[in-house]
């Protein structure tokens, strides 16, 4: 080496000019979450309803079973969402702001059990083979990143299934499961905590309204 030359070194000796490139294999299959998590500070400090404690304690069981029973499911939301349509003139009566607080009480009891609902306002289900995006701990909505694992868990939280694996799984299922190739828009952060239910039966019935309108 020549005077005054500077070359860093590692434990495996001096660092050739050329990147290294490090196999998975020789990683173990270690991801970069898995990385950064090993590396973090430690505390006694653990946060009672966030990943992955959270997620530890859970089975997946409902979730799953939800998606394996996607085409079911599809079947009857179908029917359900032209009996809420019905009773657009209910909800109009009331108003729909004033039936929001029940229907949203409903909505979110159901649909957390079933699908682990995240009460985005906007859901899409009936595109995701009945496997929730919200429950993809980095909330994508167009399908996975490129962290899930070989066993096809996620990245970051390693017990739990790739919501979009499975979400692609369930919709094979489904009649119209090649929505799932539809690009969805970013989350409308404003409408959550709201009812979709509400809110697709009104967008529903004003569409109805206007073409019937036009007609
Ligand atoms: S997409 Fe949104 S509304 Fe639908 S189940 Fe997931 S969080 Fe709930």
């Amino acid at each position: 080496m020549a005077e005054g030359e500077i070359r860093s070194t590692t434990a495996r000796g001096p660092a050739s000019s050329a990147p290294e490139t490090v196999p998975p294999a020789a990683t173990g299959g270690v991801t970069q979450a898995a990385m950064v998590k090993k590396t973090a500070p430690k505390s006694d400090y653990k946060p009672a309803d966030v990943s992955p404690q959270r997620r530890v304690q859970r089975s997946f069981t409902v979730r799953l079973w939800s998606i394996r029973h996607s085409r079911g499911l599809e079947w009857f939301y179908a029917r359900f969402a032209n009996m809420f349509l019905m009773l657009h003139p209910l909800w109009n009566r009331i108003g729909y702001g004033r039936a929001e607080a029940p229907v949203k009480f409903v909505e979110k009891h159901v649909k957390g059990l079933m699908f682990d609902c995240r009460m985005c306002g906007q859901c899409i289900l009936s595109s995701t083979g009945m496997s929730c995006p919200m429950n993809c701990p980095k909330q994508l909505r167009n399908g996975p990143c490129g962290g899930v694992r070989a066993n096809g868990n996620c990245e970051v939280e390693p017990d739990m299934p790739c919501v979009w694996v499975k979400a692609w799984e369930g919709s094979r299922n489904m009649v119209k499961g090649d929505a799932i190739l539809n690009v969805q828009k970013p989350v409308d952060q404003s409408l959550r905590e709201t009812s979709a239910w509400l809110r697709v039966t009104a967008l529903t019935a004003a569409a109805k309204d206007k073409n019937e309108a036009q007609a």
